[in-house]
């Protein structure tokens, strides 16, 4: 139908982690290079509602978008590949789905009828899917649906594919699935994707397009194979080979001639694919001319995936600086059981010190700041890490011995850090931090405001605690610079006479992109290479 939009489907084989979010995200690039407008859309399976419940250690990082929606990891992705802000109803969930059918049930709207998954679970799921795109008119809705086909948890949102496939003819499927090779024979085995387009087929639904995530690149003989037993011609079927460097992707998917073949499947008038830009990063990211190495003093630091934004914004600043940062994960727990001591950071050029919740670690990241406050190492606290900053500036500058985050120590003297007063009263703990984007006012003549260029940012945020106003003023009289406020919250602390000492009680990570770095990593990664 005219001024409808088109619909990209993507779904997963043979098992998870194959990098179905990088994939979704890189053909969206693809379609926006080309001058295209893509809104990204993910259906997760799970019953939370979102997953800012979820441990970061389960889950991976919980993202947090402008408008205060908290959602998967992937959205991360999306972001940083296509500098979009996202909103939260573009992540479908069960626990979403079913909660508004049911209150709807109870509310009467579906009264004399029997409420069941199909059709009323489904028209759930297809309704907010048309509404998003009637709201944003984009060319193209790419629609990611989580977890591995065959499994019981994304049923529903694969059934309301097959009847969307019927609804809007202009639409495509891009199956993402493993092409193991076995050592003994050397040989890449189809066998694994032939199955789980069967998987697919089950269920109504035929691929256009198939990804192989392998080692190498398919070779023609796989592609052929696939294409006779999938039902798909031999270029339909596309290379994700492994590689370092995510960002690398959609040039390589360029290469295998996909945005040709989605603009052609979809009948998209468009002009040529434009990757120019991201062409030159990538390059700099692959022939860095400067290294430099970063601490993340963390106590999720086993896992990269916990701190992935954290990661992403510190490639993104190094690319445009031609450098390369190199991580040193510093586990906080161990340097305050003392199993490590500070030595540890001997050989790193600054520290970060990300986002937490809860005691454990936090004297050891109190221990990391002050180190690297007395020793003129570059450092940035991001959230938490800005609470702390304060805590460890209040005990051993101000002399206010104990001072302490009530998160931490709820009888503390001196409550330097303390509960939002909104906060006070709420018992619900889903979504109901202080989220989302707000504005800081910049001091004239600050860090920060020499790093934004402007007088007035808006970053995210994600958290329950503030820098106490009682304690601004021997804060200040001390010498720490409250040089980005939100009325009267503290949003951004630096230092005087210090290379690089910023703290923000934002998350700066979650705005950073390839092709447009945020400031705060930008400034710190240009301090650690002086
Ligand atoms: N736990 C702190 C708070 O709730 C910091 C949260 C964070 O780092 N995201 O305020």
């Amino acid at each position: 139908m005219p001024g409808e939009p088109k619909w990209i489907f993507i779904t997963g084989g043979v098992l998870s982690g194959l990098g179905k979010g990088i994939v979704s995200a890189s053909v969206s690039k693809l379609l926006q290079a080309r001058g295209l407008k893509v809104v990204p859309i993910k259906c997760d399976g799970y019953l939370n509602v979102d997953p800012g419940t979820m441990n970061p250690i389960e889950h991976g990082e919980v993202f947090v978008l402008d408008d205060g929606g908290e959602v998967d990891m992937d959205f991360g992705h999306y972001e940083r590949f296509l500098g979009l802000n996202c909103r939260f109803d573009w992540n479908l969930t069960s626990g979403k789905i079913f909660k508004s059918v049911i209150d709807k049930e109870r509310e009467g709207k579906f009264l004399g009828q029997t409420v069941q998954m199909i059709p009323h679970v489904t028209d759930e799921i297809i309704g907010r899917l048309g509404s998003i795109a009637e709201e944003e008119k984009p060319d193209v809705m790419v629609v990611e649906i989580g977890g591995t086909v065959g499994d019981i948890e994304n049923m529903l949102f694969l059934e309301a594919v097959r009847q969307m496939r019927n609804i809007y003819r202009d639409s495509m499927l891009i199956h993402l699935t493993l092409v193991p090779v076995l050592d003994v024979v050397g040989e890449q085995k189809t066998k694994p994707t032939q199955h789980s387009v069967r998987e697919l087929q089950r269920v109504g639904l035929d691929a256009d397009v198939i990804i192989g995530r392998s080692k190498e690149k398919l070779d023609k003989r796989t592609k052929k194979k696939i294409s006779l037993f999938c039902n798909v011609p031999p270029e339909n079927v596309i290379s994700d080979p492994d590689i370092d460097n995510i960002y690398e992707i959609p040039l390589l998917l360029e290469e295998e001639g996909l945005d040709r073949i989605m603009v052609k499947h979809l009948g998209l008038g468009s002009n040529g694919c434009d990757l120019g830009k991201w062409r030159e990063l990538v390059e700099n990211m692959k022939k860095p001319e400067r290294r430099v190495k970063v601490g993340i003093c963390g106590k999720y630091t086993k896992l990269e995936d916990s701190y992935v934004s954290i990661v992403e914004a510190l490639r993104h600043a190094a690319a445009h600086q031609k450098a390369e940062v190199e991580l040193k994960w510093v586990e906080t727990t161990d340097i305050e059981k003392g199993e490590c001591d500070l030595s540890v950071l001997k050989d790193v050029n600054g520290v970060i010190i990300p986002g937490g919740f809860g005691s454990r670690g936090a004297e050891g990241k109190i221990e990391v700041i002050r180190y690297a406050r007395e020793n003129g190492i570059p450092i940035l606290g991001l959230c938490f890490g800005l609470q702390l900053m304060v805590v460890e500036f209040a005990r051993n500058v101000c002399g206010l011995k104990g001072a302490n985050t009530t998160e931490v120590d709820e009888n503390t003297k001196h409550p330097v850090i303390d509960i939002l007063p909104e906060q006070k009263k709420i018992v619900n703990k889903g979504g109901t931090m202080r989220l989302g984007g707000y504005e800081a006012h910049l001091k004239e003549g600050t860090l920060v405001r020499k790093l934004y260029g402007k007088p007035v940012v808006r970053e995210r945020h994600r958290h329950r605690y503030e820098v106490n106003p009682d304690y601004h003023e021997i804060l200040e009289r001390n010498g720490l610079v409250l040089s980005g406020m939100n009325e009267n919250l503290v949003e951004f602390i630096e230092l005087k006479n210090h290379p690089f000492y910023l703290g923000t009680q934002a998350h700066p990570e979650f705005t950073s992109s390839l092709e447009k770095p945020n400031p705060c990593f930008y400034g710190f990664v240009k301090a650690l290479l002086k």
